[in-house]
């Protein structure tokens, strides 16, 4: 199953992924959690993507389709993949269909989870990380069992720096320019799938796979 889960920030894409996951055993390639993990390492990459993801802004196309087209090379990819997060302008899906050509890959679907505005505000604001797990929570929509404290692993919590209130602002911004265009890229194919995000958790999750079983 070759799964391609777009999205607004704040959507739901990631809370979805850990499910889909599960359901089909397949890894979850999210440019966003690797950019992270890159500027928490302190690589030249995460320097780079650093300076984009402090104001906003999306990491030039060059860097992001390298580090994706590494990354759909490896084995664990051969069975299926989640992406989230990428393609996120008209150039990265340009890129995206040569290398998924290349590597003889057909998408099965390309999920768009809508959510409005004021409610992406509240699910970005709100949004805790585990800083060792990466486990996601929400202090209102799904908090965890101990404030600030991860119920998976007992990691601290904390808040991303770009889920401060400015800056989720900009990125709505940034997505509204660039990456909601990419709706009428894939409306044009057959693949094209598009969940009522705005309802609880277990719903979407059900109507992404029952969708995702008749697109097959
Ligand atoms: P994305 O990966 O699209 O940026 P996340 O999956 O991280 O979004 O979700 C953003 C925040 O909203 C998280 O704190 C998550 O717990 C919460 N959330 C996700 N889906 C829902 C939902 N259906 N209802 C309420 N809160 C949600
Ligand atoms: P996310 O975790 O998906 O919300 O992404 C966090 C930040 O990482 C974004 O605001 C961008 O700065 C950067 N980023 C993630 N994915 C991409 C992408 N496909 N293209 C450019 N920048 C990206």
């Amino acid at each position: 199953m070759y799964i391609l889960l777009m999205g607004p920030p704040g959507a739901g894409k990631g809370t979805q992924a850990e499910r889909l996951i599960e359901t089909y055993g397949i890894p979850q390639i999210s440019t966003g959690d690797m950019f992270r993990a890159a500027v928490k390492e302190q690589t030249p990459l995460g320097l780079e993507a650093k300076k984009y993801m402090d104001n906003g802004q999306l990491v030039p196309d060059a860097v992001t389709v390298g580090i994706v087209k590494e990354r759909l090379a490896k084995d664990d990819c051969k069975k299926g993949f989640i992406l989230d997060g990428f393609p996120r302008t008209t150039s990265q899906a340009v890129s995206l269909d040569a290398i998924l050509q290349d590597l003889g890959i057909k998408l099965n679907g390309v999920v768009n989870i809508a959510v409005p505005d004021e409610e992406l505000v509240r699910r970005t604001t709100g949004r805790q990380i585990c800083r060792s797990c990466g486990a996601t929570y929400h202090i209102t929509f799904k908090p965890s069992k101990k404030a600030g404290v991860c119920d998976k692993c007992g990691g601290a919590l904390y808040q991303r720096d770009d889920d401060k209130m400015e800056t989720v602002k900009k990125r709505l911004s940034v997505y509204a320019a660039q990456t909601k265009p990419l709706i009428d890229y894939y409306k044009n194919s057959n693949l094209y799938i598009e969940i009522n995000g705005a309802r609880e958790m277990d719903a979407v999750f059900n109507d992404i796979v029952a969708s995702l079983g008749k697109s097959k």
